[in-house]
């Protein structure tokens, strides 16, 4: 059984995402894409011999397409998931679910009106093998009760549209679905501490950041958020327990030790990074759906992510701890 997937979106992520699914995913083909870059929508679509499509409506109303991506930027995401889940179509949505906890709260009504899952959110470090790992240790006793975690998030570069609030909006997204995800709780407050600017952070941008998470268990997570670190793409994170520490550091690479240095290399980007946890992702969905399946981190998950980083944007504007309040968690996610 071949799912047939149709793309919105094919700039970095959405590019990247069909040559996965073409090239190393069983049981998928791409059959429609759809971007308002028209030219790049076209030259992605001849890698993959499926088809440009007018719209991304026309897209998820297509009779070829059984399974939505959603790849666009992170404002359209909330229309575009509610129109596959009406169209009663899964959709792998990238993160963030949305700008707002309200918009994000749009879609929760929706797929929990039409009484099933749809949805998977892009959160991939849930399929990272190092994440895995830590997971495991933190649930197998080895390192004692988990109490506090400490975690680094820092790019080299950012586009030149990034600012300031992104970097809680689109970048510690992912700690805060992570950290929700290993603890198994969610976040109860949110504390964005200022640093002293990078002088090579973009004009009016305030980075590098640290945001102290309260998770509802107690536990406290600190994040160092370094959009502009210019040497890599470096995430890390340790958890302290009571019996002991498990850390995740960047994967294995060569070690070089000559002339009285020992230096190995830091991972360049996102995408070289954790590609095997998105060809994992990409994958888990796909042979979810031919077994009529649609798991992984929920609209739940990408609501309670929005909300945080909602919370952290007011936090950053105000200098104060902020409360995370979420609504109560409708039965469909209790599972
Ligand atoms: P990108 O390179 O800017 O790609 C987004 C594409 O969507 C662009 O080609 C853009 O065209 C197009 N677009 C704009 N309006 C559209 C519409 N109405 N319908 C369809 N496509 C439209 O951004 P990206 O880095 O790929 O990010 C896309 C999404 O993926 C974001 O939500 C981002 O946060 C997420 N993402 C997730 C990860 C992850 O690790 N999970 C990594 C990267 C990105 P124009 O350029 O002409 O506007």
């Amino acid at each position: 059984m071949t799912i047939r997937v149709g793309v919105i979106g094919t700039g970095m992520i959405g590019a990247d995402h069909v040559t996965r699914l073409t090239t190393q995913v069983v049981g998928a083909a791409v059959t429609a894409v759809f971007d308002v870059a028209t030219e790049r929508a076209q030259q992605v679509a001849t890698t993959a011999n499926a088809t440009a499509r007018p719209s991304w409506e026309a897209l998820v109303g297509a009779d070829d397409v059984d399974a939505v991506v959603i790849a666009s930027p992170g404002p359209l995401h909330p229309d575009q998931a509610i129109a596959c889940i009406g169209a009663g179509k899964p959709v792998l949505c990238e993160k963030p679910l949305a700008a707002t906890s309200s918009e994000a709260l749009r879609v929760l009504a929706a797929e929990v009106a039409a009484g099933r899952r749809s949805v998977q959110l892009g959160f991939m470090r849930r399929y990272d093998a190092g994440y895995l790992d830590v997971k495991a240790a933190m649930a197998d006793g080895t390192i004692g009760e988990p109490l506090l975690a400490h975690a680094i998030h820092r790019n080299a570069t950012v586009p030149d549209f990034f600012r300031g609030e992104m970097s809680l909006t689109d970048s510690l997204v992912h700690e805060f679905d992570i950290f929700r995800w290993l603890f198994d709780a969610e976040v109860a407050a949110v504390t964005v501490l200022p640093v002293k600017a990078s002088p090579l952070a973009a004009e009016g941008m305030r980075d590098p950041q640290v945001a102290i998470l309260q998770m509802a268990g107690g536990e406290v997570v600190t994040v160092e958020s370094f959009v502009n670190c210019q040497y890599g793409y470096d995430v890390r994170c340790e958890i302290v327990g009571s019996l002991g520490t498990v850390s995740l550091d960047n994967p294995r690479t060569t070690v070089v030790i000559a002339g009285g240095r020992r230096s190995e290399n830091v991972p360049a980007d996102w995408q070289s990074r954790f590609a095997p946890a998105y060809t994992r992702e990409l994958q888990g969905w796909i042979d979810g759906l031919a077994a009529g399946v649609v798991g992984g981190p929920s609209t739940w998950d990408g609501y309670a992510a929005t909300a945080i980083a909602e919370a952290a944007v007011t936090s950053y504007a105000k200098g104060e701890r902020v409360a995370v309040r979420l609504v109560d968690k409708p039965a469909l996610y209790t599972d």
